[in-house]
């Protein structure tokens, strides 16, 4: 398999996207995501016919890229209709003069009263993530401890721009608070890591197979996070 990069006009808008070729490929397929547009097509598929498809799908495509765009960058403004991760599911903004703290209801964050200036709304919504944050990963941290047999421990949350948790030789765990916008297995391949630090304070083979005995297989989340979850620290 092998991938190149591409240029194409849709809609009079210049869409990159890359080209994988493989084998295994039987007809053109057309992926998006937070990479962006990517192209698996058969070795034998010719320049035309992906440009042809492309521009059959132009609409769908650019519907999609804009979609993964506005998610890729939470930067959270405070204003109504907002999308906001918690706990890998998104929840919509809404302005409710009967919430005087936050409210989650289903897939809404209900967020009052509505004379709230979008300011002091992003700073409620901070706070409110906060405590989701320091009640899960809590939760989370004291479920491993108490498969290893360990006390649980104090969790703090952290806001470094640069790691996802850590964990003193005192026992105590820090977790980066920005961290409970990802998927729960993502929190709990952190909250594992650190906890499996309570017992190994290195990163050995050894300590390995703790987190291992913890959350299963632990490379494809570890994976995960060090590709996909740099999106959440923008926050
Ligand atoms: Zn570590």
């Amino acid at each position: 398999m092998n991938a190149a990069t591409a240029q194409i006009e849709l809609q009079g808008r210049q869409v990159g996207f890359e080209v994988r070729r493989s084998r295994r490929r039987r007809s053109i397929g057309l992926l998006i995501d937070e990479r962006g547009l990517r192209v698996a097509a058969p070795p034998s598929a010719s320049t035309l016919a992906i440009e042809t498809l492309l521009q059959e799908h132009a609409a769908w495509v650019l519907r999609k890229l804009d979609e993964w765009q506005s998610r890729q960058h939470p930067t959270l403004t405070g204003k109504a209709g907002e999308q906001i991760a918690c706990c890998g599911v998104w929840l919509t903004l809404v302005s409710d003069d009967s919430a005087d703290r936050p409210q989650r209801i289903g897939d809404r964050l209900l967020v009052g009263p509505s004379a709230l200036k979008a300011e002091a709304v992003r700073r409620r919504v901070t706070v409110w993530l906060k405590a989701e944050a320091t009640a899960l990963f809590s939760q989370r941290c004291a479920v491993f401890s108490t498969r290893l047999g360990l006390p649980a421990p104090q969790v703090r949350l952290s806001s470094a721009r640069t790691r996802w948790g850590s964990c003193s030789s005192n026992g105590r765990i820090n977790m980066n608070w920005r961290l409970i916008q990802a998927p729960l297995e993502w929190i709990d391949y952190v909250a594992a890591h650190e906890v499996a630090h309570l017992r190994q304070m290195n990163h050995s083979p050894a300590f390995w197979r703790v987190v291992d005995e913890l959350i299963g297989d632990h490379r494809p989340l570890r994976a995960a996070l060090r590709r996909d979850a740099g999106r959440f620290l923008r926050l």
